[in-house]
C-alpha cells in the first residue's frame, strides 16, 4: 500500500486534476490519496475567522464557492449532480460555522471554518476520479484522525487513529483499491473538527502510512523534489537526490517549507521512505528521504521572515540561568509560543519567535539599545479583548522582565554551512544574533 499526498497547488485547476488521474492510473496496487484544500482556499477561509459584516462574509464565501463550482464544472463531471449535492452541503455547513459558531475560543472557531477547505476539495477530486473511471471511496478524515482539543495544532492520538484507519481506510481499500481523504484535518476528543497546523497535510499522509505500515509516502509537488533553498527566494538552487531522516527533520524544523516538520517522525519510526516528486514530471526521480545517513553535499539554507526577536532581562538583576529559565520556558509553553532560536547571557535571554497576527507591540518612545540591538521597548498590549498567544505571553513576562523587541527580522539557518554561503546571505545585512554548531549556523538578520 502506498500513500500519495497532493497539495493545494496540484489540485488547483483542471490540469492539476488531470495529472492526479494520470498518476493514479499509472500506479499499480492500493493507494491512499491525501488531498489538501484547492489552491489558496485555506488562506481565503482564514479571512472568515474574524467577525465580519454579513455583506463582507457573503462576498468572501461567494468567491470560494464560485472557485470550487467553476472548477467542478470545468472538469465536466459525468455525475455532476451528486458532487453538486455534496458541495451544496459543504457550503451550507461553512455558512453555519461562520455565522453561528461564535466560540470564545478563536482557535476553535478557526478549525470549524478552515477545515472545510479539504472537505470541499476531496469531494471534487473523488467525484472527478470516478468520472475518469478510477474507482475510489471518499473517507472523512474527521472520523479517522483522532486528536486532543489543541485547536490549530491538534495532537494526534495514534492508538485511536490507528483503530479508525484500520476499520475505515484499510477496509475500504480492500474493496476499492483507492481511498480519497483529507489532509490537515481531524476530530478532537470533544468531537469538534480540528486542524494539525498549516501545511499539515503531509503529516496526515505520514500518520496514515504509519498506521497502515505503508511501503512508501509520496508528496507530489510543483517542484522537482527537495531543493537546497526555496526557489521562490533564491535563483541558484539545486535538487537534493537523497536526504537522511535526520537532515530532513532538522531542515523541516528550521522552516524548509517543502515538508511539514511533523511528517518525518512517524515515517522514521517505521522506516517508511518518503519521496518528494514533481507532479508535472512524475517519472523523474525526485528526492528520497530515508534511513541512509550520508550527509548532504551542498549547504542548505532556510529563511524565516516576519520574525520577532525578543530580549528579556530580569528586573531584579538576577541571573537568567537557574530558575529564571524554567519560568520563562513554562510561560512560553503555557501560551503555546514556539521558540525558533534562543541564546542567553548573565542577565539577558534572547529569543526569536514567529510574529503572531494578533500580536501588537507598542513602539517605545525612548529607543535604547540592548545586547541584541533591540530598540523597541514593549510597553503594553493594545488589545481590547482578552490577550492570547504572543500578546498574553508578553503581558505575563513583563511582570518580572524588561522586554525589548525587534520586529520584522529574518531568521536564517544554514545546514552544512560554508563561508561563501554565509557571506552571500549576510551581505549588507546587520547580524543581530548568531549561533554555530558543527553542522548548522543560525543568524537573525535585520
Ligand atoms: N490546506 C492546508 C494549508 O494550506 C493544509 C496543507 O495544505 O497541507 O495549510
Ligand atoms: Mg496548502
Amino acid at each position: 500500500m502506498k500513500v500519495y499526498k497532493f497539495g493545494g497547488a496540484s489540485v488547483k485547476d483542471v490540469e492539476g486534476l488531470k495529472r492526479v488521474a494520470d498518476i493514479l492510473s499509472s500506479t499499480k496496487g492500493d493507494v491512499i490519496v491525501v488531498v489538501s484544500a484547492m489552491g489558496k482556499t485555506t488562506n481565503a477561509l482564514e479571512k472568515l475567522v474574524p467577525k465580519l459584516s454579513v455583506v463582507e462574509m457573503e462576498k468572501l464565501i461567494g468567491e470560494i464557492e464560485e472557485y470550487h463550482l467553476a472548477l467542478a464544472r470545468a472538469v465536466k463531471l459525468p455525475h455532476w449532480h451528486s458532487v453538486n449535492v455534496e458541495l451544496e452541503r459543504d457550503f451550507r455547513e461553512l455558512r453555519v460555522f461562520v455565522q453561528e459558531f461564535n466560540s470564545e475560543n478563536y482557535d476553535e472557531r478557526y478549525d470549524h471554518i478552515v477545515s472545510m477547505g479539504e472537505v470541499m476539495s476531496t469531494h471534487i477530486v473523488s467525484g472527478y476520479l470516478k468520472g475518469e473511471g478510477i474507482n475510489n471511496e471518499w473517507i472523512d478524515a474527521r472520523n479517522v484522525i483522532m486528536t486532543d482539543d489543541t485547536h490549530r495544532d491538534a495532537k494526534v492520538d495514534f492508538e485511536k487513529t490507528e483503530k479508525q484507519v484500520k476499520s475505515q481506510i484499510v477496509k475500504s481499500i480492500k474493496q476499492n483499491r483507492i481511498v480519497v481523504t483529507q489532509g490537515f484535518i481531524g476530530k478532537s476528543d470533544k468531537q469538534h473538527p480540528v486542524t494539525l497546523g498549516r501545511e499539515g497535510s503531509d503529516y496526515t499522509a505520514a500518520i496514515i502510512a504509519y498506521c497502515t505500515d505503508a511501503e512508501s509516502v509520496t508528496i507530489w509537488k510543483d517542484v522537482p523534489g527537495v531543493l537546497n533553498a526555496d526557489p521562490k527566494k533564491f535563483a541558484d538552487t539545486v535538487k537534493l537526490d537523497h536526504i537522511s531522516y535526520q537532515d530532513a527533520i532538522e531542515l523541516a524544523y528550521y522552516g524548509a517549507s517543502v515538508i511539514h516538520p511533523k511528517t518525518i517522525k512517524p515515517l522514521q519510526n517505521k522506516n517508511i521512505p518518503l519521496f518528494v516528486k514533481s507532479f508535472t514530471d512524475p517519472t523523474a526521480a525526485g528526492t528520497c528521504i530515508d534511513t541512509d545517513s550520508s550527509p548532504l553535499s551542498v549547504p542548505c539554507y532556510i529563511s524565516k521572515t516576519n520574525q520577532v526577536l525578543l530580549s528579556l532581562s530580569p528586573k531584579d538583576f538576577s541571573f537568567i540561568a537557574e530558575e529564571n529559565l524554567s519560568l520563562i520556558f513554562d510561560c512560553f509553553a503555557k501560551h503555546k509560543v514556539k521558540v525558533n532560536m534562543m541564546q542567553h547571557s548573565a542577565i539577558n535571554f534572547s529569543v526569536c519567535i514567529d510574529n503572531d497576527e494578533r500580536f501588537v507591540g507598542v513602539v517605545g518612545v525612548d529607543p535604547r539599545v540592548n545586547p541584541i540591538g533591540a530598540t523597541r521597548d514593549l510597553l503594553g498590549s493594545t488589545h481590547g479583548s482578552t490577550p492570547t498567544g504572543t500578546t498574553a505571553l508578553l503581558d505575563e513576562l513583563r511582570t518580572n522582565y524588561r522586554v525589548l523587541y525587534n520586529d520584522n527580522v529574518e531568521l536564517f539557518t544554514i545546514r552544512y554551512y560554508d563561508q561563501p554561503t554565509i557571506d552571500k546571505l549576510t551581505k549588507d545585512r546587520n547580524i543581530l544574533l548568531e549561533q554555530r554548531s558543527r553542522y548548522t549556523v543560525q543568524m537573525v538578520l535585520k
